[in-house]
């Protein structure tokens, strides 16, 4: 009987994978689709000072706008999209449109803050540095205005590869960013060698910040840890002032959270910044 039964579990357990295959294989030709229908658009999320509240960067947020659908939020596609390998072409996209919006901002004299791409484990795997500086040069875009955002995962897929396209990268000025930092499997001796500018920690730690012992711990000294290596510190998630009141009191300044800015269309992104424009005249 439990032969017979475990049989029923394999060929029920066949049905889903077939139908989560299907379910994929429709995700993938839709996405396919609403490339080449400029389905997709990119929202800005500030990253703020806690010392004046000046705006410091923002990240690119990519967004999914399917008919009948509404807006659709990255992480009902992305993991799609990454298995399929449309990650690549779609992470390129994003890298192109975010590249053109700074060019936009640029001829309009109010581009002056870096802007924070994320890019994907197979993103970072199938391209060297040149191919994503060919991007900036198409649209005339200073390194420095650029920043990519990788996780641990990705760099630990492939170190070798990893350490040499961020390091080019980082040596032509794009700043660098290991995101969700704290949550992946890299340890400190990668951390060490890995060229990047900045650690972003994750907004899963904050979230207990500053009444969970564990959190707060874990917050405090990724801040120290990040210091004590020459690399900038960003909190992300930062929802409440207490959150932000227990950052600053350890010496984190940059936030990114619904509490100083939620990711906004460029037109919103573009009165930011051309209020920090006025703001220092
Ligand atoms: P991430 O890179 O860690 O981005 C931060 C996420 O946290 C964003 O979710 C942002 O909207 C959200 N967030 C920011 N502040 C707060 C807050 O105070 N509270 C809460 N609850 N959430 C906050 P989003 O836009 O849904 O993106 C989710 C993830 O999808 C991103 O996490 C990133 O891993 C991925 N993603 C987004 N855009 C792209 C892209 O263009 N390319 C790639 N490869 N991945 C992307
Ligand atoms: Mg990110
Ligand atoms: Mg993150
Ligand atoms: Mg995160």
């Amino acid at each position: 009987a439990a032969k017979k039964q475990g049989g029923r579990r394999v060929a029920f357990f066949r049905q889903e994978l077939g139908e989560q295959a299907r379910h994929h294989l429709a995700i993938d030709r839709a996405l396919r689709r609403a490339l080449v229908g400029r389905q997709f658009l990119v929202h800005y999320q500030p990253k703020i000072s806690l010392i004046d509240f000046s705006l410091e960067g923002f990240e690119a947020l990519l967004r999914w706008e399917r008919p009948d659908h509404g807006l659709v939020p990255p992480g009902e596609f992305i993991p799609v999209a990454e298995e399929t390998g449309f990650i690549v072409p779609l992470g390129d996209w994003v890298l192109d449109e975010v590249c053109r919006q700074q060019r936009e901002w640029i001829d309009r004299g109010l581009a002056s803050v870096p802007v924070a791409v994320n890019i994907s484990p197979r993103h970072l795997r199938q391209r060297s540095a040149d191919d994503f500086l060919r991007i900036l040069d198409r649209h005339g875009v200073p390194p420095e205005l650029i920043e990519l955002e990788i996780t641990e995962g990705a760099v630990m897929q492939d170190l070798d590869h990893a350490l040499q396209v961020l390091g080019d990268l980082k040596a032509m000025g794009v700043r660098v960013a290991v995101d969700d930092f704290g949550t992946g499997h890299s340890s400190l001796s990668y951390l060490k060698r890995l060229p990047v500018t900045t650690l972003k920690i994750d907004r899963s730690f904050v979230q207990g910040v500053p009444h969970t012992r564990e959190d707060a711990g874990i917050v405090s000294t990724i801040i120290a840890m990040a210091d004590m290596l020459g690399l900038a510190v960003v909190a992300e998630g930062v929802e409440r002032p207490e959150q932000a009141a227990f950052l600053r009191h350890h010496n984190c300044t940059l936030v990114q959270g619904w509490l100083t800015g939620r990711p906004q269309p460029a037109s919103a992104a573009m009165e930011l910044l051309a209020d920090r424009i006025r703001e220092r005249a």
